[in-house]
């Protein structure tokens, strides 16, 4: 037997598997051996101590340059209201002591000492910040690559068409570096909604890249807005490229319109990202995901001008999420669990996602019996693999 870089012996599998050892070469795991098997010769060995193994938690929708970690806590100060949300970022942000590529860091690396592999990030593009944010993050992603993956969408925070010159940001973010386009809101915010879709699909069309896009409208304006979406994706072949970030209104309709527009949205590859929201109504997450539609999920605001709550844990997040839509029984958590990691990874273009022989070694060990209990009592992480490397130990970065 040939020798492999490293050995993760002692584990525990999903499927109920103890005992195992798992061996990593270049990046990938290149067996699975069950206990008693012949070991090959290993650089290294790391005990898992019995402990589950699972796939890295994809963080699906974050707002990594947002975060105020690094800094002193600081109370909430924007008022109930969006509006106020948006323009309170716009002079708390560029005030901060830190800079964004350091509090992107810090929060970047919290995420991945609890087992979180790959990151879609949104970042601010605003008549005030204009590519600053970004740059920024460019900066943190450069960093952080030996960590973490990390997808940046451009996103216009401050709205399009009521916002002079984003459109055009938008379009530089692109060719800076941004992998998607983002939108919000196209009648609440921007009062245009074929205005603020038509130029950002068409950014997308321009330079090949997907589209993110911030739903927060209620009932039948959300379904409006959803259904503009599904019929630009299509009309642009853009179909498994487009996610509907919250999409909050679906989750106010009758069971038949939901039904409706889950089958739109599946039909139009166009996928849902959540966060569980508190204070707004839930898209029927189960439900769409039974249609067809591939639903992730992802922090959104950690420690922010928005939310003071969060640490970038995403099974944490899963806890949250689970608690709100009230699934309970196994097989649900292990389907809320794939929603924070191989789903979010295949809609984000991570190949190879997965605990199996080929696929990337991206994993971490929890003390934990179950996917349920991981969910459910969510302990800190002990070991964190990243493309075959040991990258964290017991909540520190190594
Ligand atoms: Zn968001």
């Amino acid at each position: 037997m040939s020798a492999v870089e490293t050995l993760l012996t002692n584990a525990r599998l999903p499927d109920g598997r103890q005992g195992v050892t798992i061996a990593i070469n270049d990046a990938r795991i290149t067996a699975i051996l069950p206990p008693g098997a012949p070991r090959p010769e290993a650089g290294a060995v790391h005990d898992a101590g019995g402990d589950l193994v699972l796939p890295a938690l994809t963080d699906g929708h974050m707002h990594l340059d947002k975060t105020f970690f690094g800094l002193p806590w600081m109370p909430h100060r924007a008022q109930a209201s969006r509006m106020s949300r948006i323009e309170t970022d716009q002079v708390t942000l560029p005030a901060l002591p830190l800079s964004t590529a350091a509090r992107a860091g810090e929060l970047i690396r919290r995420c991945v000492a609890r087992g979180t592999g790959h990151i879609r990030t949104h970042v601010d593009i605003t008549p005030t910040f204009k590519l600053t944010a970004l740059e920024g993050l460019l900066a943190a992603r450069e960093a952080h690559a030996h960590l973490a993956s990390i997808q940046i969408v451009a996103f216009p925070q401050a709205g399009v068409m009521r916002a002079p010159g984003v459109a055009a940001l938008l379009e530089d973010a692109v060719r800076a570096g941004a992998d998607l386009v983002g939108g919000i809101d196209p009648s609440e915010v921007d009062r245009d909604a074929r205005g603020q879709l038509d130029t950002i699909f068409g950014i997308a069309e321009r330079h090949g890249v997907g589209i993110d896009i911030h739903l927060h409208e209620p009932g039948e304006l959300g379904l409006y807005g959803v259904q503009e979406i599904c019929a630009r994706t299509r009309a642009q072949g853009m179909q498994g490229q487009v996610t509907i970030s919250h999409a909050f209104g679906l989750g106010a309709l009758p069971e038949s319109k939901q039904k409706a527009a889950a089958e739109m949205m599946a039909e139009s590859g166009v996928a849902l990202a959540s966060h569980g929201a508190g204070g707004a109504t839930l898209p029927p997450l189960f439900a769409l995901a039974e249609a067809g539609v591939r639903v992730f999920c992802g922090n959104d605001d950690v420690r922010d001008s928005w939310s003071p709550y969060g640490n970038g844990d995403m099974l944490e997040r899963a806890a949250v999420i689970g608690w709100r839509v009230d699934v309970r029984h196994d097989p649900l958590l292990e389907q809320l669990f794939a929603m924070c990691s191989s789903v979010g990874a295949e809609v984000i273009g991570i190949t190879g996602h997965g605990l199996a022989e080929g696929k990337n070694a991206s994993f971490f060990t929890i003390p934990a019996e179950t996917i349920g209990e991981a969910i459910g009592q969510h302990p800190p992480r002990r070991l964190v693999f990243f493309r075959g490397r040991l990258v964290a130990q017991d909540g520190a970065i190594l």
